[in-house]
């Protein structure tokens, strides 16, 4: 999850560093108040998510209230990167006397967080490798001795920073990594970090993108808002703890398991059939062991599936081992019941208690398929039948 930049630049503020005095506007009379009441020539920035706003037009600078509302009025409703610009950040300029690049990341390769560090900042970090590798510094961090500001004063001598600059470096560096660890964050970059003509250090920019997987323990950051070209019922199932994603076919596909549902999407598609979703059912959140509550989940799985119109043909596959063949019949039959969808229903059920469940489905008209492969053929089939 990327966090936009005035929140980034709240979380730095949390771990003291510094960054330009500033607020949060959503209308172009809220940015000529705050031109006014910062009484100074400002920068207005689009919060959007992508980087790189700068050279795409995003950002615009401002001598007074009615030029920052001219520019605001340019900015405001814009797509900047495929992303519409709802919130401006007027912030007062800076005078910069030099820019540097800071960032925490994950090396892959390594496993470990890696620090970066550069005297040309204010461009991207891709960029800045390719015009001056040897002004990047890197040191991969050894999560049992931790990071320390030594590093940075070390890498002075190689990336061609010296004295007092060194030393404030090594500071915000110390402070960037605590933040980075905080919020589990896969990237924490500061750039520009701007050195104003006073002495004075303040983070210019700032992005930040959080592990998803640790996403519980950062509350104050949702992912609402966040996510670009999402249909109401991936929000919908989202806001359920269900991972779900539609697709261009008419075979909506229910069952346990991501790597199950996979399989399923393509042996459908082996047949000559097209699913219209993909569904984990494990999802975000534990999934109820058995009972009533299992019932329950499987039924507003199998929902979600259901309200897609595009689907033409139901397939379900179940190879249970924590899933009780009997509890996933009822809410299979529950689901069906309660749509008012009258499509071609194919079903495969095995695993834990797969006679019982086939038996409930039996009883209520369904018939069920043991092998995947028969169940995708026929849903195939199926699809193929019908006309959209
Ligand atoms: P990005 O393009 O999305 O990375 O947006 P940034 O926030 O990094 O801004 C792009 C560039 O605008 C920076 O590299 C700076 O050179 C410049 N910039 C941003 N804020 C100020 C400011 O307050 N004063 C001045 N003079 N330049 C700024
Ligand atoms: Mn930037």
């Amino acid at each position: 999850m990327r966090l936009f930049e005035h929140e980034g630049k709240q979380v730095l503020q949390r771990f003291g560093i510094k960054t330009p005095v500033g607020c949060i506007a959503t209308t172009s009379q809220e940015v000529k108040e705050a031109t006014a009441a910062l009484g100074k020539p400002v920068v207005i920035k689009s919060q959007v998510l992508s980087g790189g706003r700068g050279k795409a037009g995003g950002i615009k600078f401002a001598a007074n209230p009615e030029e920052a509302k001219a520019a605001s009025e340019e900015l405001l409703g814009k797509f900047i990167k495929g992303e519409v610009v709802k919130r401006l950040l007027i912030e007062e300029q800076l005078t910069i006397a030099k820019e540097f690049y800071m960032g925490f990341t994950i090396d892959s390769v390594a496993a470990e967080p890696i620090f970066l560090m550069s005297p040309e900042g204010g461009i991207d970090i891709e960029e800045i490798n390719k015009l001056a590798p040897q002004k990047v510094g890197r040191r991969l961090i050894d999560m049992a001795e931790g990071f320390s500001s030594y590093m940075v004063r070390e890498m002075g001598a190689e990336i061609g920073i010296k004295g007092k600059d060194l030393v404030i470096l090594g500071d915000t560096a110390y402070k960037l990594y605590r933040a980075f660890l905080d919020y589990d964050a896969l990237i924490a970059e500061i750039n520009p970090l701007v050195l104003t003509n006073v002495g004075e250090m303040l983070a210019a920019d700032a992005k930040f993108e959080l592990d998803d997987d640790a996403a519980a323990r950062h509350p104050e950051f949702t992912i609402e808002g966040r996510i670009e070209g999402e249909t109401d019922l991936e929000k919908r199932a989202r806001q359920q703890g269900i991972r779900y994603l539609e697709l261009d076919g008419n075979i909506g596909i229910a069952g346990n398991g991501a790597g199950l549902m996979m399989t399923t999407v393509d042996v459908v598609e082996k047949y000559g059939g097209r699913a219209a979703n993909f569904v984990d059912a494990g999802g975000a959140r534990a999934v109820p062991g058995s009972g009533e509550a299992a019932i329950d989940w499987w039924d507003s799985v199998i929902q979600i599936v259901l309200a897609n119109p595009k689907v033409k043909v139901f397939f379900f596959n179940l190879h249970g081992g924590n899933h009780r063949g009997d509890e996933v019949a009822q809410g299979i039959i529950r689901a069906l019941k309660k749509s008012k969808r009258h499509i071609p229903v194919v079903i495969r059920l095995s695993g834990t208690r797969q006679e019982e469940g086939r038996a409930i489905l039996t009883r209520h008209g369904y018939n069920s398929f043991a092998s995947l492969d028969e169940a995708a053929k026929a849903a195939a089939h199926l699809a193929q039948g019908v006309n959209d």
